[in-house]
């Protein structure tokens, strides 16, 4: 085995061994908001909720039941458009549709119900990417239990970026990792659903909800990489007339981004993750589209790749 392998190996057992020691607590900041949504709010004012708080995710909760019941992302609000644009007579149903009707409109579509995954807090941080893997999701609710009263308590959102950053931020073993990631074989280079400027946000949100990916890389008659289309900009719709503007093109939606938008990621097949992890310290970072010196597309990795491979190898 080469030194540039050894190094990779060594550093991949420290972090686990590190990832070992520390439970989900020790990811929280010392000081944090939670956004937690009514079960009988309206998906349009949840949605207006994330958005005016500036989150991607906030866990839903039952006052009558006390009890945590799933956790609203963009994917439930794309599942829903799918759901409205094969029934266009119930559309008005759309701006009252509440929380806790969702998961019967996202069954009746076959997508993959509003997610309710949780785990204790107390869980350590090996066990719990193992279980985001499993899960194949990319957050799960903290729900913790109060030991005099036994009531639950939802005390954050776990995601795959909060771990990652932690482990960037705490383990300098990354700084190791030189292996190029084309060497590494780390991400998906077959199959890659893409879609162009001229595409209309009907069939992306159709290719969002069937395929299950959170983004689809945008390219050009060459297959260059111009921008990608993600599910968190569909929630810019809940702002506007909502369904009505599915007509638009994806090149349309793109021009009326918000201006604080972070950018698309790319790299190359030679960069190594401790490139990428270089990354995660400085920035939000959710994915990166490999291209090649053209600017062609080769591939995409996202958290859940790094993860994987963190976790498996
Ligand atoms: P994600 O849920 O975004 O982390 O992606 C899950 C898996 O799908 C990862 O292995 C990604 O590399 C892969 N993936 C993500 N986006 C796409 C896409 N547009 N086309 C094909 N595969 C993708």
């Amino acid at each position: 085995m080469s030194d540039v392998a050894d190094q990779e190996k060594l550093a991949l057992q420290a972090i686990r061994a590190f990832l070992a020691t520390k439970t989900c607590y020790d990811v929280l900041p010392v000081s944090f908001k939670l956004v937690m949504l009514d079960s009988t709010l309206s998906l349009k004012g949840a949605l207006l909720t994330l958005l005016q708080n500036g989150v991607v995710s906030a866990p839903i909760w039952d006052s009558v039941q006390c009890q945590f019941t799933g956790l609203l992302t963009a994917n439930d609000f794309v599942n829903a458009l799918r759901f409205y644009e094969n029934q266009p007579k119930l559309l008005d149903e759309l701006n009252t549709l509440k929380l806790e009707d969702l998961s019967r409109v996202e069954e009746e579509i076959g997508a993959t119900k509003i997610e309710n995954y949780n785990v204790s807090p107390h869980l350590s941080l090996n066990e719990a990417y193992k279980y985001l893997i499993k899960a194949r999701t990319h957050r799960v609710a903290l729900v913790d239990e109060d030991p005099t009263s036994k009531r639950k308590i939802v005390v954050s959102v776990l995601t795959q970026y909060r771990l990652l950053r932690f482990v960037a931020l705490n383990c300098k073993e990354t700084q190791m990792m030189k292996t190029a990631i084309g060497d590494l074989g780390l991400g998906t280079y077959s199959n890659i659903v893409t879609t162009t400027m001229d595409t209309s946000l009907t069939e992306v949100v159709r290719q969002l909800s069937n395929i299950g990916v959170s983004a689809l890389p945008v390219v050009d008659d060459q297959y260059r990489l111009l921008n990608m289309y993600e599910q968190f900009d569909v929630l810019g719709l809940v702002k506007a007339n909502g369904h009505g503007d599915l007509r638009m093109t994806v090149g349309e939606a793109l021009m009326r981004r918000p201006e604080d938008f972070p950018g698309v990621h790319t790299c190359r097949l030679t960069d190594t993750l401790s490139d990428i992890m270089e990354i995660v310290r400085r920035t939000r970072l959710l994915r990166l589209f490999v291209v090649d010196e053209e600017g062609k597309l080769k591939g995409i990795i996202t958290l859940s790749d790094i993860l994987r491979y963190i976790c498996t190898v």
